[in-house]
């Protein structure tokens, strides 16, 4: 089995049985675990009796399974105390693979995984228990069992030998996976800047990406891509503005793209948060209309979301207490560190074009950071990383051509720059 390398050190986790997860998703199961599950003799139990455990879902000719939830949309395995029955009847093997893994993501690697965070989970967004290096053991067994499973949630198979070939980097063009590892440390590179704020670490990662993809990169390997990827860093740093004043304030069209990006990221469907999508489709198309015009208050595409305008989302922000520049930090150390911001967990998006998807979420966050600034920090800047980490690589919405467009606009006009710049304030 592929080992699992380099575990995200600075994060933390462990399950606080806020029993979020259990209320929020569905969750997939495949043959095997229905039938597991079906031995367990649940049935028997008396409050358990003509209650549906699964639920088929999926087009006709690709029907698969759920667990079943009940009133209030909560597993149907979940008890009063927030716990899961199954995992206090049979322990914590006999649960679905899909509650087993989150909120962890395993990123496939050539010959390794390396692992990422849902920070969705209060507990990861907030860095509560062990470090994650302790988890080392539990992490190997899933990685075992994701090699065999065949039907993992939100993954695609990886393709041909081992475990995947490495995402693009631009469009057609390819690299093998060491030389993608020579661009991913650049990023790093470029990301542990400290004596940058993290608005202007994102606009020199954005310049990089600008410059690589005027580059031919099919002669240009190992040991001169590496130098070639000093002295385009060594420029980046000096042509990239030192003041966030510099940039013009982002556009009309990048502003209504901007919106539409958020509008999917914090738009909830289903579970216990499902926002006004529960009065019927009129109700959603009136909220993403609002969205889009960006006036009036903030429509509740889930529950939970600022109670503000519009206006008050657009006001300075400024620096961010040590404890919530961190964890902003931490997020993105985890989500570079790992890769899943392209290839078989963000889409299939090339490496360029999901390191912009990444960066949207900068200005996404700290936008939504203003309307939970009521909660104090560092819960505003956790809440409002878990808000727009939810839909991450998982609505399939961010994956459909109009959102790559809108992306692709976004970069070809600077607009991502200049949203950077304007919401770093
Ligand atoms: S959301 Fe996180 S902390 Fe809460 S029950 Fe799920 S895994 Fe545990």
């Amino acid at each position: 089995m592929a080992p699992i390398r380099q575990l995200p050190v600075l994060q933390n986790w462990d399950c606080h049985q806020c029993g979020s997860c259990c209320t929020d998703y569905w969750v997939p199961i495949s043959e095997e675990e229905r039938q597991r599950i079906l031995a367990q003799g649940w049935e028997q139990e008396p409050e358990y009796r003509g209650v549906p455990l699964f639920v088929k879902y999926g087009p006709p000719w690709r029907r698969r399974y759920r667990l079943a939830q009940t009133k209030g949309d909560r597993c149907v395995f979940l008890d009063e105390r927030g716990l899961c029955k199954i995992h206090a009847k049979f322990g914590l093997h006999a649960k679905p693979f899909a509650c087993r893994l989150y909120p962890y993501i395993l990123v496939p690697h050539g010959d390794h995984w390396r692992v990422s965070m849902r920070f969705a989970c209060p507990s990861a967004a907030a860095n509560k228990g062990r470090c994650l290096s302790e988890a080392a053991e539990e992490l190997h067994d899933l990685a075992r069992e994701m090699e065999q499973w065949d039907q993992r949630p939100g993954y695609q198979r990886p393709r041909g030998p081992g475990l995947g070939d490495p995402p693009s980097l631009d469009g057609r063009q390819r690299v093998g996976w060491d030389d993608l590892h020579l661009f991913q440390d650049a990023v790093i590179r470029l990301f542990k800047a400290g004596q940058d704020d993290l608005a202007r670490r994102w606009l020199k990662c954005l310049a990089l990406a600008r410059l690589c993809r005027q580059a031919r990169f099919d002669k240009l390997t190992g040991g001169r891509l590496r130098e070639f990827l000093d002295l385009v860093l060594a420029a980046v740093d000096a042509e990239t503005p030192r003041r966030l004043d510099d940039y013009a304030p982002p556009g009309w069209m990048g502003r209504v793209l901007f919106r539409q990006a958020l509008a999917i990221h914090i738009r909830k469907d289903q579970g216990v948060r499902r926002g006004v999508s529960k009065q019927g489709r009129l109700a959603l198309m009136s909220a993403m209309w609002q969205m889009l015009r960006g006036t009036g208050k903030l429509p509740q595409l889930q529950v939970g979301l600022p109670d503000c305008s519009f206006e008050e989302l657009e006001k300075p922000l400024g620096p961010l207490p040590p404890e919530a520049a961190q964890a902003l930090e931490r997020y993105y150390a985890v989500k570079l560190s790992s890769l899943q911001f392209c290839g078989p967990t963000y889409f299939d998006y090339p490496f360029w074009d999901g390191l912009e998807a990444l960066a949207l979420t900068f200005p996404m966050i700290r936008w939504l950071i203003r309307g939970f600034a009521y909660l104090g920090e560092p819960e505003a800047t956790h809440r409002a990383i878990s808000v727009i980490d939810e839909n991450f690589g998982y609505s399939p919405l961010l994956g459909t051509g109009r959102q790559r467009l809108a992306l692709w606009i976004l970069s070809f006009r600077q607009e991502l720059d200049r949203l950077i710049a304007w919401y770093g304030r």
